[in-house]
């Protein structure tokens, strides 16, 4: 019994389509659980939408989009000399982010297409200023596709692109996380660069209003107040219903990305969405009869069992719940696109 992902197909479509207009130059990002999709789906999509490129996260995701998009694939994750040596592939475009690694590439022979990202105030990976201006338009041995920006969240980036504009200049940027507003200012004054948004959740994620995801009904037990239930056979504080939905650790549910809260304000409000309650009980993402319901003890493998009080409409077995989940963080059985 699964939890499936459901898509109003024609406004998916038509939201891709419009992002893909509002950004022009887009590549599109396919990595990881490929937002929900998988990697494979998007690849497919991406050929649909006639992206030139396809970046994807790792090497290992390479083989998941090459015979489903036809164009280049830019793999974000920097190429390491500690790498098994993968052939020259004319459609494979490397990011290197380290001097040493670009050297190293360069000394191969084959000429591979790299990307070299530039370390900004993320610092995850990339060149230094200095190190990015002394590398110049055409490196020793590789064929330079352009040099690459990947920037925190939120707005305010502009004096830092243009600082790394003005220092290193290339004919193509690969910018990660600007705004729209930003991405337009951007090619408004430097209309002679080739501008390309890399872009992922709004992308994919953009229409959430396109997107349901149902847990299916497997089980619903009458319980008493003060009887005890499950592997850790809690008393219910309670009489009610205990439900038992699809969707456990194994499809991700009850593991939450780490709160990205800054402020305690936040944190505190945080907890009393999906966190803990003071006696512990944490409070599911099954919503029955209109309201999010307690989980009865963490998430099972496959299975959830969680609450109903009395006086809550108990759906029947069979029935689809619908489910609130982070896309990133969740494997669906199945995905069903209309
Ligand atoms: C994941 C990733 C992106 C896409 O991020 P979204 O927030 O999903 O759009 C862009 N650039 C890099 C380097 C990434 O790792």
């Amino acid at each position: 019994m699964p939890v499936s992902l459901y898509v109003d197909g024609s406004r998916w479509r038509q939201h891709l389509r419009a992002a893909a207009a509002a950004y022009p130059g887009i590549v599109p990002v396919a990595k990881g659980n490929g937002y929900g999709f998988t990697v494979g789906r998007l690849a497919r999509r991406a050929q649909w939408l006639g992206a030139d490129t396809l970046a994807v996260g790792t090497y290992a995701e390479v083989d998941d989009v090459r015979q489903r998009f036809s164009g280049d694939v830019l793999v974000m994750e920097p190429w390491r000399p500690s790498r098994p040596d993968i052939p020259y592939d004319s459609r494979l475009v490397h990011t290197v982010g380290r001097l040493e690694d670009l050297a190293a590439l360069g000394d191969r022979g084959d000429h591979p297409r790299v990307v070299i990202e530039a370390l900004t105030s993320m610092h995850r990976h990339g060149l230094s200023a200095d190190a990015l201006a002394s590398v110049g338009r055409s490196p020793y041995g590789v064929r330079l596709e352009g040099h690459a920006l990947h920037l925190p969240l939120g707005t305010g980036h502009v004096s830092e692109v243009e600082h790394w504009l003005a220092r290193c200049p290339a004919d193509r940027w690969y910018v990660s996380h600007l705004s729209d507003t930003e991405l337009a200012m951007m090619r408004d004054v430097h209309r002679d660069i080739d501008v390309r948004p890399r872009v992922g959740t709004s992308l994919w994620l953009g229409d959430r209003g396109a997107l349901d995801v149902r847990a299916t009904v497997l089980d619903a037990h009458p319980v008493r107040r003060g009887e005890r239930v499950g592997y850790r056979q809690r008393r219910l504080p309670r009489s009610g219903t205990v439900l038992v939905v699809s969707g456990g650790t194994a499809h991700g549910i009850g593991l939450q990305a780490p709160p990205a809260a800054a402020t305690a304000r936040q944190r505190a409000a945080a907890v009393a969405q999906g966190g803990l309650d003071a006696v512990g009980r944490a409070l599911s993402p099954y919503v029955v009869d209109g309201r999010q319901r307690w989980f009865v003890e963490p998430p099972h493998m496959q299975v959830s069992m969680i609450f109903l009080p009395v006086g809550c409409a108990v759906p029947r077995v069979g029935d689809e719940v619908e489910l609130q989940v982070r896309f990133t963080t969740t494997a669906f059985d199945a995905i069903h696109i209309s």
